[in-house]
C-alpha cells in the first residue's frame, strides 16, 4: 500500500499519518519526493481499508502497489535513488567505478593497487577482508586485519571502501570499517544477513544471486528497505547458464529491466560477470550503454600472483585505459566519468 500525500502537505501532516498507520501495527516507510512525499506502508495488510487512510489530513490518495515487492518499485517511488559518499554520488549522472583487488592480501599489494585505482579516477576501491571461496583450503580472507589495511587504503588515498560481509558474525566489523557493505551472490537470499544489513546504517550493494530472476533480486533488496535501509544498489554479476565461453554470463539486458521496475541504482560487475581480464573492457564499455550507474571490477598488481580471482583481474594500466575510455564515452549516454588524479600519494603511505 501507498500513500500519496498532498502537494505542500506538511511535515506534522506525514508524522501524523505515518503514527496512524503505526497505531494500526504496520510499519510507515517515509518518501520524500520531488514534488510530494509518499508512504510506503508494509506488514500484513490483511483487511486493511484504502477509503480509512484516504480520507487522513493531507492525503491525495492511497494505492495498493501491484508488484510484490514494493519499497524497491518505481510505482512507489518514482525518482531514481542517489547514495550520496565523501565527494560523489552513486545513482546521478556520474558513472562511479569500484575497482581493487578480489582479496586483500597484504598492506603492500592493497596500497599499490590502490594507488593505482586512485589515479585512475575510480571513486572506490574493492578488496575482500571475508572470501566465500568454494573450497575450503582456498585463502578465505584476512579477517578484520583485512578491513584495517582497507580502512589505512582509504585515508591514504581518499577511496571509499566497498567490502563483502559474507555472515551475521561479521556484518557489524564490516559496517564499522566500510562504506559500502557488499552482500555476495551466494548470500542474496540469506535472508537473516539481509535482515540485519537492513538494519546497518551504511549503504549495501546486493549482488544478483548465481541463479536469481530479476524478481528474487527485486525481493532480496526488499528485505533491505524494509528493514529501513534505502541506500541499497544492485549488482548484476553475472548468472549461470550452459555457456561455457564464459565464468558466467553477463546479463546486461537485467539493467534495463531492473530501471523499469525499480528506482534502485545498478551496477555492473564485468569481472565475475566474465571471468578473463580480456573481456572486462568490451563488456564495461556495454554495460554503460544499457544504462548502469557504474562499474565494478577486479584489479591486482601482479595478477599471476593474485590469491584469487587473478585470470580476471585487470592490470593497472588497463584500469587507467578503462576510465580513460568511460570519460570518452560516459557523455554519449548524458553521463561522465571523474578525471584521472595527478596528486603524488606519499611514497610512505605505499612503501610501509
Ligand atoms: C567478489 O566480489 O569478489 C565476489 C565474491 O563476488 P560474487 O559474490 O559476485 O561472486
Ligand atoms: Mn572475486
Amino acid at each position: 500500500m501507498l500513500i500519496v500525500m498532498k502537494t505542500g502537505a506538511t511535515a506534522d501532516q506525514v508524522a501524523s499519518v505515518c503514527r496512524h498507520i503505526e497505531s494500526l501495527g504496520l510499519k510507515p516507510h517515509p518518501i520524500p519526493g520531488a514534488e510530494r512525499t509518499a508512504i510506503g506502508i508494509t506488514g500484513n495488510q490483511g483487511a486493511l481499508e484504502l477509503q480509512e487512510l484516504a480520507g487522513l489530513d493531507g492525503v491525495a490518495e492511497a494505492i495498493r502497489v501491484t508488484k510484490p515487492y514494493k519499497l524497491v518499485s518505481r510505482e512507489v517511488k518514482p525518482d531514481n535513488t542517489r547514495i550520496a559518499f565523501p565527494g560523489f554520488e552513486l545513482g546521478g549522472a556520474e558513472l562511479v567505478v569500484m575497482a581493487g583487488p578480489c582479496a586483500v592480501e597484504s598492506r603492500d599489494q592493497l596500497f599499490r593497487i590502490a594507488e593505482q585505482v586512485a589515479r585512475a579516477g575510480a571513486q572506490m576501491l574493492r578488496g575482500g577482508a571475508f572470501k566465500p571461496r568454494t573450497s575450503p583450503y582456498s585463502f578465505q580472507g584476512l579477517g578484520e586485519r583485512g578491513l584495517e589495511i582497507l580502512a589505512q587504503a582509504r585515508e591514504a588515498f581518499g577511496l571509499a571502501i566497498v567490502t563483502e560481509a559474507m555472515d551475521r558474525e561479521n556484518l557489524g566489523l564490516v559496517e564499522q570499517y566500510a562504506d559500502m557493505i557488499q552482500i555476495g551472490a551466494r548470500n542474496m537470499q540469506n535472508y537473516s544477513l539481509l535482515r540485519d544489513a537492513g538494519r546497518a546504517r551504511k549503504p549495501v550493494l546486493l549482488k544478483r544471486g548465481i541463479a536469481a530472476t530479476l524478481e528474487e533480486w527485486l525481493m532480496a533488496a526488499e528485505y533491505l528497505l524494509a528493514e529501513g535501509n534505502y541506500q541499497v544498489a544492485l549488482c548484476e554479476r553475472g548468472v549461470r547458464t550452459f555457456a561455457d565461453h564464459s565464468r558466467n554470463t553477463l546479463d546486461l539486458s537485467v539493467v534495463p529491466a531492473v530501471k523499469e521496475l525499480s528506482h534502485l541504482p545498478v551496477i555492473v560487475d564485468p569481472s565475475h560477470g566474465t571471468g578473463r581480464r580480456d573481456r572486462v573492457l568490451p563488456l564495461a564499455r556495454a554495460a554503460v550503454a544499457v544504462g548502469a550507474d557504474g562499474l565494478i571490477v577486479e584489479a591486482h598488481h601482479d595478477p599471476e600472483h593474485a590469491a584469487s580471482d587473478g585470470l580476471q583481474s585487470l592490470y593497472p594500466r588497463q584500469v587507467f585505459e578503462l576510465m580513460d575510455e568511460l570519460r570518452q564515452w560516459a557523455p554519449l549516454v548524458k553521463r561522465w566519468a571523474p578525471p584521472a588524479r595527478a596528486e603524488a600519494f606519499s611514497s610512505h603511505a605505499v612503501l610501509t
